[in-house]
């Protein structure tokens, strides 16, 4: 959360000197964008994401209420908080646009203090969720996506893959002789080292729907969608060369001397109804089968189901 930058706000109101009135109150503080009809603020809510939407009821059209509703039903705009600004002062239109989902009220003619306060308290309260959400879904050590975040992101790119046999590529791996490396140079070195194999995660996925998560302990996960099975094994090859590349030293470790993975690539096209976890255990025998077979290599296999 910060607070250095207070985020920006979507007015929305037929009436463009109720725009005018707001934008003058806030725009010293905030980004100001503004709509002029209930359309038009839905596009701009996805497309901009703004922080907070500061909407009038009374508009031709769609009105406010109808607005309020069908934000809250997107998945992109669910989440953004709406103050209504309204001239009516009656409780039940209050009421009701609590009930779709308002956060609270400004009613016209607008006070500028009562104005400043409730966005602050709103905007606030939106960094903190927002921060929240992403803790939630984060490693703490690494700062990749945590298991939770990965099971999650598998399963849902799954169901999506499947309803056109799309392919999915995974890159499980893990570090090498890691325990030994925690016993020569103590706890806190493998934690460094993790977080930095973790940014290497980062620098070497590059499309924006790749995932890169911290499975376990020690073992990390890609999840690489519509990546085919070559694609695949080339970004493998390019975190076993990268990783070992940091050049961490591992005195203990079989040949190298120094920190190394074992990797394992399964590619599957998905098919409805089938669990996605049957490709995190064909990933994982591929990277049993790398450690096997001498460890800082990459194994893989091409699951193309009929
Ligand atoms: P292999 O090459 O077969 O993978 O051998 P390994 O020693 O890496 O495998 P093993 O599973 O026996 O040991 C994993 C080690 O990883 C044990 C544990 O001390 C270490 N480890 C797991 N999580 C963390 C962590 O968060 N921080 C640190 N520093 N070490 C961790
Ligand atoms: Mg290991
Ligand atoms: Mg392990």
């Amino acid at each position: 959360m910060s607070l250095e930058q207070p985020g920006t706000i979507l007015i929305v109101d037929d009436e463009s000197i109720n725009i005018a009135v707001l934008t003058d109150i806030l725009e010293e503080r905030y980004e100001i964008l503004f709509a002029t009809d209930g359309k038009k603020a839905m596009e701009l809510a996805k497309t901009a994401q703004p922080d907070l939407i500061l909407l009038d009821v009374k508009m031709p059209g769609m009105d406010g209420h109808e607005v309020c509703a069908r934000l809250k039903e997107e998945r992109d705009t669910a989440n953004i908080p709406i103050i209504f600004v309204t001239a009516m002062s009656d409780v039940n239109d209050e009421a009701r646009g609590l009930e779709l989902g308002a956060m609270d009220y400004i009613t016209k003619p607008v006070s500028p203090p009562v104005v400043k306060a409730r966005v602050r308290n709103q905007i606030e309260l939106k960094n903190a969720r927002d921060q929240l959400m992403r803790l939630a879904i984060t490693d703490g050590l690494t700062g990749l996506s945590n298991r939770r975040h990965f099971d999650g992101a598998l399963e849902k790119e799954h169901q999506r893959l499947a309803r056109s046999r799309g392919l999915l590529s995974l890159i499980l791996f893990d570090l090498d002789h890691f325990k030994a490396f925690n016993d020569t140079y103590g706890h806190l070195a493998g934690d460094d080292c993790l977080r930095q194999v973790g940014g290497m995660v980062l620098q070497t996925l590059t499309r924006v729907a790749d995932l890169g998560a911290r499975y376990g302990g020690e073992e990390f996960v890609c999840l690489l969608p519509e990546t085919s099975h070559d694609g695949a094994v080339v970004m493998a090859e390019k975190l076993r060369a990268g990783i070992q590349g940091l050049k961490i030293p591992h005195a203990k470790s079989s040949a190298a001397k120094m920190v190394t993975t074992s990797l394992g690539v399964v590619t599957v096209r998905c098919i409805a109804g089938r669990s996605p976890l049957h490709v995190v255990a064909l990933a994982d025998e591929q990277l049993y089968a790398a450690k096997s077979a001498g460890r800082n290599r990459v194994q893989a296999l091409r699951f193309d189901a009929p």
